[in-house]
């Protein structure tokens, strides 16, 4: 939603609530990333909006101290950044609260700071842009991450979805779910749209096509 008309934000879900899997509200804090958007408030008032699942992406350098705010607001999932520490206790903190657990990593941190933590998270989010505005340029580099992860998820017989977030469009799409990813997270590329649905359907159809390419047998 970070794309959105925030002055309309209800009427943004509206336009996309038919077509989305979930909804992505990016959170950010002024200190983790320079830029400031929304807090459990808001995710509250959308809340009586909209009926899917709420994904909350915090960017933050205390989410331990929202996420039982963010639990009463109507969050499905959380997701915190490796890079701010105290992994182990913040997902601890997230089961215990009953939400769905995230964990995300910067474009420059590398797979061997998620590794330990596989295990115990619901959803691992590769940013695919620097984090803190919207409308960046998707890293293409991020997808040999994406696709350790899908690797060591896959050894290791976990059940851990792979999610994608940022430079995301109908064309980037694909190479992200041949990497691996199989959450898209994409703000520009629909409210950018002159009609958000469209752009959807049309990332959700570019990344099947990827998947059943990449499934192909090798000729
Ligand atoms: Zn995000």
């Amino acid at each position: 939603m970070l794309s959105a008309d925030f002055g309309n934000l209800a009427e943004a879900v509206g336009e996309v609530g038919a077509v989305a899997d979930w909804l992505h509200l990016d959170v950010m804090d002024g200190h983790f990333v320079p830029n400031l958007t929304i807090g459990p408030p808001v995710v509250e008032s959308l809340r009586r909006h909209s009926p899917l699942y709420f994904d909350c992406h915090l960017m933050m350098t205390n989410p331990g101290d929202y996420l039982s705010a963010f639990k009463e607001a109507g969050a499905d999932g959380c997701t915190v950044h490796v890079e701010v520490g105290g992994t182990g206790e913040l997902i601890d903190q997230m089961r215990a609260l009953g939400l769905r657990v995230g964990l995300a990593a910067n474009p420059d941190t590398p797979f061997s700071a998620l590794e330990p933590f596989l295990g115990d998270v619901d959803l691992v989010l590769c940013m695919t842009v620097h984090p803190g505005f919207g409308g960046q340029k998707f890293i293409v580099d991020v997808m040999d991450k994406v696709g350790q992860v899908r690797r060591a998820i896959g050894s290791r017989g976990l059940s851990v979805d792979i999610e994608v977030d940022g430079g995301i469009t109908s064309t980037t799409v694909g190479d992200a779910s041949r990497s691996g990813a199989n959450v898209f997270v994409a703000g520009s590329a629909v409210f950018g749209h002159a009609r958000p649905w469209e752009a959807v359907e049309a990332i959700r159809e570019a990344a099947l096509v990827a998947i059943h390419q990449s499934a192909a047998p090798p000729r």
